[in-house]
């Protein structure tokens, strides 16, 4: 991977520059590279590192990986659905097969096929704001200096960046995110299936990844969070409490990070509406430009398409409003389909008529699981 560059300091780069090396960022550089572009992506993180995601591939994404070049022999494989409420488990093949993949090593190879394919990756380097000076945008970075850029690609997920911040606050819930080595016993029972327990106003997802590991990925009311004193033993405690079958799971189970990763103010169900006083050169990506509900396990699809289409709108030179309606178009029923779903989901009323419907009629979890796809952005997003 290319080094940082001290030369940027006030410099002016010539193709697009993206912010951000998560899966829209980096499949922004891929497409980019493979249609012949330069394209220079800055990135915070100087290392691989986890972050607070179900780490869910669903098969749209698996075969955007995949056309990508990147081998996800290691990761594990997902072919069924449980629904867990209280006492009450409902299961279901999916429709498709999943794949169980850490987002750290998911986004490091991303970001290694980006550089190979002939994108400057810069790892390492915050970027503070974007503003724009005389028709260009600038983008402010304490390590690079100022950059100049007609085009820039804001890829940095869930952090806001002064000067294009989301104009969505957040909906109060709180996504937690823990690894666990499990029990050799609740290791098989897991093994092949997500799991989905809902809990008072909110849900978590728990499945196997890479390397035999269990990953346990909670979306939960902030005053959840807060009763606990923000302490995890004391959370897990009451969610175990509340669901049997995850205190069964985690029975004896291994924590293998010192804490969760947190992440707070997630903007479910925004879709990023260009406005008159947006940029001419500042196309959005993944969570920048949309946020799905997280059961639907289909963001970092989402990511991968807006990030590949972006691209090729670029590259053919389409505007960057342009970019923003084809986007919206394809995703804003999935979008809408799945926001209507997250909200059954958590809440308390809900949650025991959702439990029923599924025991009584699985195929109900199959069909949320299609109608959540977003197949036409997908389509569109591919790569050749
Ligand atoms: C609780 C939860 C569970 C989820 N589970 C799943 C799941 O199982 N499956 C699934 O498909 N999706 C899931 N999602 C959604 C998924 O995580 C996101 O949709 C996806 O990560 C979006 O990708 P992205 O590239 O837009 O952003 P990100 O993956 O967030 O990447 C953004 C990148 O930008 C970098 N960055 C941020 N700020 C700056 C800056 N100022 N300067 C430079 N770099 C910066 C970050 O370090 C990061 O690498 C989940 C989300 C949540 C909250």
């Amino acid at each position: 991977m290319a080094p940082a560059l001290p030369s940027l300091r006030r410099a002016a780069l010539p193709g697009p520059v993206i912010i951000g090396g998560g899966p829209a960022g980096a499949a922004a550089a891929i497409a980019l590279a493979r249609g012949g572009h330069g394209a220079t992506l800055i990135e915070r993180s100087a290392d691989a590192a986890d972050k607070v995601c179900g780490d869910f591939l669903s098969n749209e994404a698996v075969a955007m990986i995949e056309a990508f070049g990147v081998d996800l022999a290691a990761a594990s494989t997902i072919t069924a659905l449980r629904l867990v409420h209280r006492n009450r488990v409902a299961t279901t093949r999916l429709p498709f097969t999943a794949r169980g993949l850490s987002r750290r090593v998911l986004d490091e190879a991303l970001l290694r096929r980006a550089a190979a394919d002939g994108a400057t990756v810069l790892r390492g380097h915050r970027v503070a704001a974007i503003g724009q000076v005389r028709g260009a945008l600038r983008i402010d970075c304490a390590s690079l200096g100022r950059v100049d850029a007609d085009t820039v690609f804001v890829a940095t997920g869930k952090h806001e960046l002064r000067g294009t911040q989301r104009t969505d606050r957040g909906t109060g819930l709180v996504g937690r995110k823990m690894y666990y080595r499990l029990c050799a016993l609740q290791h098989e029972a897991l093994r092949h299936h997500v799991e989905l327990a809902l809990f008072p106003g909110g849900y978590a997802g728990l499945q196997l990844v890479e390397a035999d590991r269990a990953v346990l990925c909670t979306l939960l009311p902030a005053a959840m969070v807060r009763a606990a004193a923000g302490r995890w033993d004391s959370l897990l405690d009451a969610l175990t409490d509340a669901c049997p079958h995850l205190r069964a799971r985690l029975a004896g189970a291994v924590p293998l990070l010192d804490r969760p990763l947190a992440v707070a103010g997630l903007p479910y169900g925004y879709i990023h509406d260009q406005g008159p006083r947006d940029p001419a050169g500042l196309f959005r990506l993944g969570d920048q430009a949309a946020v799905i509900a997280s059961l639907t396990g289909d963001g970092v699809a989402l990511a991968l398409a807006s990030g590949s289409l972006a691209a090729r709108s670029w590259i053919a030179g389409e505007s960057a409003a342009h970019y923003h309606r084809r986007l919206a178009a394809g995703l804003l029923r999935q979008v809408r389909r799945a926001s209507v779903i997250h909200r059954l989901c958590l809440m308390p009323r809900s949650q025991p008529l959702v439990a029923a419907v599924c025991s009584l009629w699985p195929g109900a979890m199959r069909t949320a699981a299609v109608v959540t796809r977003a197949r036409r952005l997908t389509q569109i997003g591919y790569v050749a």
